[in-house]
């Protein structure tokens, strides 16, 4: 005897979801005290509006962290690694099966199981929310036993959600909606890391400076002097040295101010250093 699984819940459905442009925070409970207030007794197209928002609100999270079980902790993504953890929202797939169970009916094609199948909801008001929630665990339900649940993705640059049908066991530096997200995410990174890179430079400089000068304790950044030459030294090693610039040509006092701290630590380790030598 044969049997059929029939997800009735459909990718396009979801996508569009995903993709759904949703009301900031302050707006969304703006519209719920609206719709509380008037007792569920706003405009149709209003109800429609409130109700797949909040569909998308309830669905995007689990989603987004049922996709992150796919990535490990260097950014490599395999979809095929997806998992659902009992303690995410993913919990909504449990609780609607247990509310919910999957039809069965026996014919003469065999053993069909539908999944995912539209349940009758209460119509009260009161229950509109949790309507919402409900129809969320649905769509969830139908995303994780999709044929298609490893071809779901989203973009690590524009966020949006996209299917690839041909996708590859792994992704080393995460995935993308087209190449020209890959290579602006990847220009945006090695702009960073240039930036991150000169951040450190100029404060090993001003830290070198201050040991040089013997200074021996933490409180030189209340000296106003010192932190001027302190700039100006810095500043003299980023006219030689482009590597310590990343778009500034020069730093001013309050930009010793701001970075006291790291330049403090680093002056110790290589006070310690010096001493230990
Ligand atoms: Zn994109």
């Amino acid at each position: 005897m044969s049997s059929t699984v029939l997800n009735l819940v459909d990718g396009e459905t979801i996508l569009r979801l995903l993709n759904r442009e949703v009301p900031s925070a302050q707006k969304r409970s703006e519209r719920i005290l609206r719709f509380i207030a008037r007792e569920g007794k706003i405009s149709e197209k209003e109800l429609q509006k409130l109700f797949h928002d909040e569909v998308a609100s309830c669905f995007r999270t689990p989603v987004d962290q049922w996709l992150r079980t796919g990535v490990d902790a260097g950014g490599v993504e395999s979809p095929r690694s997806r998992t659902i953890v009992r303690e995410h929202a993913m919990h909504g797939v449990f609780q609607y099966f247990a509310m919910h169970p999957p039809a069965v009916s026996l014919g003469a094609e065999g053993l069909s199981v539908f999944i995912g199948e539209p349940p009758e909801v209460p119509n009260d008001w009161t229950e509109f929310f949790q309507n919402a929630a409900t129809e969320a665990n649905r769509l969830l339900v139908g995303l994780v036993l999709s044929d298609w649940r490893f071809n779901i993705f989203k973009c690590r640059y524009c966020e949006c959600y996209y299917l690839n049908p041909k996708p590859r066991a792994s992704y080393l530096g995460g995935t993308y909606c087209s190449a020209e997200h890959r290579k602006s995410a990847y220009a945006e990174r090695i702009t960073a890391e240039k930036r991150d890179a000169a951040k450190c430079g100029r404060e090993i400089v001003a830290a070198k400076y201050l040991v040089e000068r013997g200074v021996t304790t933490s409180e030189w950044h209340k000296d106003a002097k010192l932190k001027s030459r302190v700039a100006a030294a810095v500043s003299i090693h980023m006219a030689k040295d482009p590597n310590l610039c990343s778009g500034r040509y020069q730093v001013r006092p309050h930009w010793v101010s701001r970075n006291c701290e790291q330049i403090e630590a680093r002056r110790r380790a290589f006070f310690t250093s010096q001493k230990t030598q």
